[in-house]
């Protein structure tokens, strides 16, 4: 062989492999939104996957809605790029957001804010792989080699991470959706994962301890960070607007159980008599109780 036709393979074998990372090549649940930046969601409802590039290995934000998706992000990952995952970032304690930890660390640390570790260690149900295993075939092989993985970092308030080229800025939200919720924003490329404050036409299962008028502060917090592409903890990313749809469902459930309220009813009778016509088009409208009691307390002042 010549050395021409020798140099020709070597360029179509690089040209091969320079191609094969394409999105196209990623399969239907992987969106790439830019460079080097990809999310995985399988399902609209479901938690959404960040997977970063960087020049010193992989950051990956939520390890996926059930271990079947959490092993799709590393094989995404592999198509991907050689380089070793360095870095876990959860949004937040659920385990549809944490339980694929176990397929990323070890070589990766995973990161949270204060609270996250023992909150996940209480919730744990050690059934759990065994009734998720049960599920299928596919998802038996998934949970292979399950453990309870929680963040060996945890920071207060708020922390910069630098890997390789990238920087990541974790903020810390208290009494929005979970015991630890973090945001990461991405300053030089304008991207910020938002973790599960506002989640696109969803309604949002709001524990005891969430508290609206915290909500919509950490909702005007990465609104003013004047993000171009914002990831929800749950379905499609876009743009602010996900914040302008849910700050405004929040005022409007405020002021009408505000009115209610000042009109002497009881959380019984407003729970009843509430109604979001505007929003009857939102996904799990069985979490509606949930809102108002949270509204309630917010009226209430407690
Ligand atoms: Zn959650």
């Amino acid at each position: 062989m010549n050395l021409e036709r020798c140099l020709a393979i070597v360029a179509a074998v690089l040209a091969g492999c320079a191609s094969s990372a394409r999105a196209q090549d990623l399969g239907p649940h992987v969106r790439k939104i830019k460079e080097g930046i990809y999310v995985q969601s399988a399902r609209e409802v479901n938690s959404t996957s960040g997977v970063i590039l960087t020049q010193e290995g992989v950051v990956i934000i939520d390890t996926g809605q059930t271990p079947i998706d959490s092993r799709e992000v590393m094989d995404t990952v592999r198509k991907l790029t050689p380089s070793p995952v360095r870095l876990v970032i959860n949004t937040e304690v659920h385990p549809d957001h944490t339980t694929g930890n176990f397929v990323f660390s070890p070589p990766a640390l995973v990161i949270n804010a204060a609270g996250a570790a023992e909150a996940m260690r209480r919730a744990f149900d050690p059934e759990r792989p065994n009734a998720l295993a049960k599920e299928s075939p596919e998802m038996r092989d998934a949970v292979q080699g399950y453990r309870l993985v929680t963040p060996h970092i945890e920071y207060h308030d708020k922390t910069t991470v630098h890997v390789g080229e990238r920087t990541f800025e974790l903020l810390q939200f208290k009494n929005v959706h979970s015991e630890a919720d973090t945001a990461v924003w991405l300053p030089n490329e304008r991207v910020l994962f938002a973790a599960s404050v506002a989640i696109p036409n969803s309604i949002n299962n709001l524990r005891p301890f969430v508290s609206i008028p915290e909500m919509l502060a950490a909702i005007k917090t990465m609104k003013s960070l004047n993000p171009e592409i914002v990831v929800p903890g749950h379905g499609s990313f876009g743009t602010t607007k996900i914040f302008d749809d849910s700050q405004r469902y929040y005022e409007l459930l405020l002021e009408r159980v505000g009115v209610m309220v000042r009109e002497g009813k009881s959380l019984d009778q407003i729970k009843r008599e509430l109604r979001m016509p505007e929003y009857a088009s939102w996904s799990y409208q069985e979490r509606m109780p949930t809102n108002i009691e949270a509204a309630y307390r917010a009226v209430k002042g407690n």
